[in-house]
C-alpha cells in the first residue's frame, strides 16, 4: 500500500484519508526491537506548497529486551505523528524534520518510515520494571529470581549502595 502521489499533487489542498494495516512488518536487526502483531497507520494526507503533509496515528506493539535482565519488555504504542515530505529538487535548506520525495514518483510508500518512527518513540534503555535487579555479571543469574551462589557483589547489594553513598 502506498499513497497516490499523483492524485495528491493534482488537487492541492484536498485531504485524502489514509488507513493502512501491515499484518507484519519486519524490523532490520540494527533496530533493537521487534514488532508483535499488526501495525496500523491511519490519518490524513494533503499536498500544499509543493510539500506533502501527513498526520498519522500509529498503533503497534513493540517488544524490546530489558536493558538489565534481557526479559521481554512489551510496549503497546498509540501516538500521533506529523510528517512533511518536500520535493527532492526544492534546493536550499530543508526543515530539519522534513523527508523528501522525488517529483517523478507517482507513489509514496509509508512502510519504510514506519519502523524508524516506532524506534524514535521507544525507550532506548527499557526496563522490565523500575527496580529490575538485572543479571549477575559473573554467573548470569537473574537476580530478580534470587541471589546467585557465585558470591559476586551486585549493583543492588546493600553493602555496595552504602559505599556508593560514601563516594558521592
Ligand atoms: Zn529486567
Ligand atoms: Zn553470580
Amino acid at each position: 500500500m502506498a499513497l497516490n502521489l499523483k492524485k495528491l499533487r493534482e488537487v492541492p489542498g484536498r485531504i485524502f484519508s489514509i488507513h493502512e494495516v501491515y499484518p507484519a512488518l519486519s524490523v532490520a536487526p540494527e533496530h533493537s526491537f521487534e514488532l508483535r502483531g499488526r501495525v496500523s497507520v491511519s490519518g490524513q494526507a494533503v499536498h500544499r506548497d509543493r510539500a506533502v503533509f501527513l498526520d498519522l496515528r500509529i498503533q503497534a506493539t513493540a517488544v524490546q529486551k530489558c536493558s538489565r535482565c534481557l526479559a521481554d519488555v512489551i510496549s503497546p504504542l498509540d501516538w500521533e505523528e506529523r510528517l512533511e515530505f518536500q520535493p527532492e529538487e526544492s534546493g536550499g535548506l530543508l526543515e530539519q524534520e522534513a523527508f523528501t520525495y522525488s517529483l517523478e514518483d507517482t507513489e509514496l510508500s509509508l512502510q519504510p518510515y514506519i519502523v524508524g518512527l516506532i524506534g524514535g518513540v521507544l525507550e532506548p534503555k527499557p526496563l522490565c520494571r523500575p527496580d529490575c535487579k538485572g543479571l549477575c555479571p559473573v554467573c548470569g543469574q537473574d537476580l530478580n529470581v534470587g541471589e546467585c551462589a557465585c558470591g559476586a557483589r551486585h549493583e543492588g547489594d546493600p553493602r555496595l549502595r552504602v559505599l556508593k553513598e560514601l563516594l558521592k
